[in-house]
């Protein structure tokens, strides 16, 4: 996940997901350099690799998107109406 270029590093966004994706960070003459600063800019280690800041808030604004529609389903559960009926009967 580290590019070389004239023997200088610099730590790739492995995720490449967002269109203002950084792709990488600053050049550094060592890997440990390139990684400091990537985890000073706040990137996202995600295991399989880090990823830019532009990437992750790409991911949050994905994430919430399916959340607020799973949540819009869960307002509407089957039987919701059958609830409310019963709970008039049992007022009658
Ligand atoms: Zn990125």
């Amino acid at each position: 996940m580290f590019a070389q270029k004239n023997n200088k590093y610099s730590l790739v966004c492995s995720a490449r997901v967002a269109d203002n994706c950084s792709e990488n960070g600053e050049w550094f003459d060592s890997e440990e350099e390139a990684q400091e600063w990537v985890e000073e800019e706040c990137w996202i280690f995600s295991g399989e690799g880090w990823f830019c800041n532009e990437c992750n808030s790409h991911f949050m604004q994905n994430l919430s998107k399916t959340r607020r529609d799973k949540g819009m389903d869960s307002l509407l559960p089957d039987g919701w109406d059958d609830d409310l009926e019963v709970g008039i009967n049992t007022v009658r």
